[in-house]
């Protein structure tokens, strides 16, 4: 579902990532830890077309996305194509970022009817749905500040989920919830994964990329300093910097 081979990303001088290899098949829950400042955000960024990769190449669901050699552009997408992958991947941040002003329903609804012309009847009913898997079918009508930050990242997962996405990325989802309100956040993602979406998840939630991830890569610096399946990563450190890290996060 997406292969990096040695992708760079540069803000200037700044080297920010330094050679990225990965790859996440379809259904697979894919975990990606580090510290702060290591890149993942900007991974997540390429992966969704929000940033162009300076060198490699990023194919996401089996097509190139961006594809260059150190200063020779040779590939990369048309605006128009970009626009068109980028509904295809759903993305939940840290900040759920709903529109205060519309209803959770018109919440959920807006990106399909808006940006896709689908026709509201039908993106009514699917999002009402949604709004039942992720437990909130009651609040369809509440405003987001009625709501607290689980709920409301509940309603950003059935809004990116309502484009109906072949990939979901998640950065840091529950990083910004009171810790009671994380369980019921990760639930929801657990209960995705099940139903066999394919995930990217950048977080410090070590318990839940033990029990749910398939894979799980630890970024440092800019690089994959080690992968593997979590529970021989999270058990069984093989580097230092792993072993440090995980340290302060279990
Ligand atoms: P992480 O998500 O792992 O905390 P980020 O991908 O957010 O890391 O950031 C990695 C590095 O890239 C940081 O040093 C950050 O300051 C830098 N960075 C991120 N976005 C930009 C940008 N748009 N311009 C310049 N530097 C950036
Ligand atoms: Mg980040």
């Amino acid at each position: 579902m997406v292969q990096a081979l040695d992708v760079h990303k540069r803000y200037g001088q700044l080297e920010v990532l330094k050679g990225i290899n990965l790859e996440v098949r379809p259904r697979e829950v894919f975990c990606l830890v580090g510290p702060s400042g290591s890149g993942k955000s900007t991974f997540l960024r390429c992966i969704n077309h929000l940033e162009k990769v300076s060198a490699g190449s990023l194919s996401v669901d089996g097509e190139l996305v961006g594809y260059r050699r150190h200063g020779n552009r040779l590939y990369e997408l048309k605006e128009s194509e970009i626009a068109r992958k980028r509904a295809e991947i759903g993305m939940v941040f840290q900040r759920f970022n709903l529109f205060p002003h519309m209803t959770v329903l018109e919440n959920v609804m807006e990106a399909p009817v808006r940006v896709r012309k689908e026709a509201k009847a039908v993106v009514r009913e699917r999002a009402m749905t949604l709004l039942d898997r992720v437990g909130l079918k009651a609040k369809h009508d509440a405003y987001p500040g009625q709501l607290s930050g689980g709920q409301q990242q509940r309603v950003a997962i059935a809004r990116a989920l309502a484009m109906q996405p072949k990939l979901m990325l998640f950065d840091e989802p529950t990083s910004a919830l009171d810790p009671e309100l994380v369980g019921e956040v990760l639930d929801v993602m657990r209960q995705l994964a099940e139903d066999g979406m394919t995930m990217v998840v950048v977080t410090h939630e070590m318990g839940f990329a033990r029990e749910v991830g398939d894979a799980l890569v630890f970024m440092d610096g800019g690089v994959v300093v080690e992968s593997g399946h979590p529970r021989d990563v999270l058990t069984s450190p093989q580097h230092a910097r792993t072993k440090a890290f995980l340290s302060k996060v279990l």
